[in-house]
């Protein structure tokens, strides 16, 4: 009798029809079903996860704006007016969970945060969902599309999120999301009637519902390739959105508005005060709209605040102070190899300097760094005999000479 055929024992295709064929005691499964079952395996525990969970480590502002002052340097007007929100939104969280049907309606606290790239918005949304112990996922507005069109759907951020709560659905119902680069799906122009750009206006509209609190049916994969797979509802009522964005261009704005009100009598005086040079200060919801943000997603982002460019000092600041600095982090890594580093200020100094001539901001720091360390992280280890390591000024200079970036254009 000739020998029987292989097959899935659950989709019936025979072993030439799989790549992989897994062999059980008396069945086999096939890549397909393994993935299916997988993707079952899932929903099923996400639906399974606990309900009950511990109260989060909710600082009272002032500690949080102390906590948050131990990894980001300066941005003390952010910080205290995100310290704020973040302690109202989850005093409102832990609220409701006990709240009467007659009581006040404590109205969601989701945040803006306008500043140059590589100010700290990311860094400081993130540090603030390690302090809560939260969920805590980052999306770029700009990967965003309306459903329907090429590109993610919104409720994509939402199965990032899940999947970092490790589809624990109500650990994820209050995480907080980083929306980045918010300012790119503005319509261009204020005037919805002459310029209207459709794309980013209908990003705007499938925003609105999530970030004002509803429940959204997310597909536990992200993305489209699994139609078949069931839904997970998330209710966004109690997700915090921080987003941020450059809104380059806005400060012209905000001095147009600033200009106009001082058309009226009597504001002569208060527009003499007005710090020109740190104009971002004086952002509020009105400049939102007028850069081109809908006026309906302004009002669901009630809290504005922002980030200065950062300066020498912060920047020479930002090198050594961080509990987990760049120069923290070079001196664990080479005393893991017994090596002692120390730097000397001239050294950081130019650090610093070569950074802002290059415009790289606190970035820079990393890269010019990891350029000027290069050498010796590639030879020391295999040098017994070195015990330590002083990076003078001569050092830096002569290290960074040898980088790419030492032949960068100045901007
Ligand atoms: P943004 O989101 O504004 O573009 P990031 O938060 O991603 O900027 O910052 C980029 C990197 O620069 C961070 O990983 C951090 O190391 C550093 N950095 C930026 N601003 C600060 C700051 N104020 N304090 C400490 N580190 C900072």
């Amino acid at each position: 009798m000739a020998k029987a055929v292989d097959k899935c024992s659950f989709c019936g295709r025979e072993k030439r029809e799989t790549r992989i064929l897994v062999a059980g005691l008396n069945a086999h499964i096939c890549e397909n079903c393994i993935e299916q079952a997988q993707v079952i395996l899932q929903e099923e525990l996400a639906a399974e996860k606990p309900k009950n969970l511990p109260d989060f480590n909710l600082l009272k502002p002032v500690e949080i704006k102390k906590y948050l002052d131990q990894f980001v340097i300066g941005q003390d007007e952010a910080k205290k007016v995100i310290a704020v929100a973040v302690y109202n939104h989850y005093k409102r969280v832990n609220h409701s969970k006990d709240a009467g049907t007659d009581d006040v309606d404590i109205e969601k606290s989701n945040i803006v945060v306008v500043g140059e790239t590589g100010t700290g918005k990311t860094l400081l949304a993130r540090t603030i969902a390690k302090m809560l112990n939260v969920p805590f996922c980052i999306a770029d507005a700009t990967a965003l599309t309306e459903a329907g069109y090429v590109g993610e759907d919104v409720e994509s951020i939402l199965s990032r999120l899940l999947q970092v709560a490790d589809y624990n659905v109500a650990a994820a119902e209050r995480g907080i999301i980083f929306i980045d680069e918010i300012d790119k799906i503005a319509r261009k122009g204020d005037n919805p009637s002459i310029t209207r750009d459709v794309s980013g206006e209908g990003v705007q509209q499938a925003l609105l519902k999530m970030l004002e609190g509803s429940i959204v049916n997310v597909p536990p994969q992200g993305g489209r390739k699994h139609p078949e797979q069931k839904m997970i509802q998330v209710n966004t009522q109690n997700i915090l959105f921080i987003t941020g964005g450059a809104f380059d261009g806005i400060d012209k704005k905000i001095s147009n508005r600033l200009q106009t009100n001082k058309i009226g009598y009597k504001t002569d005086k208060k527009q003499q005060n007005i710090d020109k040079d740190n104009i971002l200060q004086y952002i509020t919801p009105v400049d939102l709209k007028a850069f081109g943000l809908i006026p309906e997603l302004v009002g669901r982002l009630p809290i504005v605040t922002f980030m200065h460019t950062l300066d020498r000092k912060t920047l020479r600041r930002i090198l050594t102070e961080p509990k987990n600095s760049l120069i923290k982090q070079y001196t664990k890594l080479f005393e893991l190899d017994n090596i002692k580093v120390t730097f000397e200020n001239e050294a950081l100094d130019f650090i610093v300097e070569k950074s802002i001539e290059f415009k790289l901001g606190a970035r820079g720091l990393r890269s010019i760094l990891e350029g000027i360390m290069n050498d010796a992280m590639f030879e020391l280890p295999s040098k017994p005999g070195v015990k330590s390591l002083n990076v003078t000024v001569a050092f830096v200079e002569e290290k960074f000479r040898k980088t790419s970036m030492a032949h960068l254009k100045v901007a």
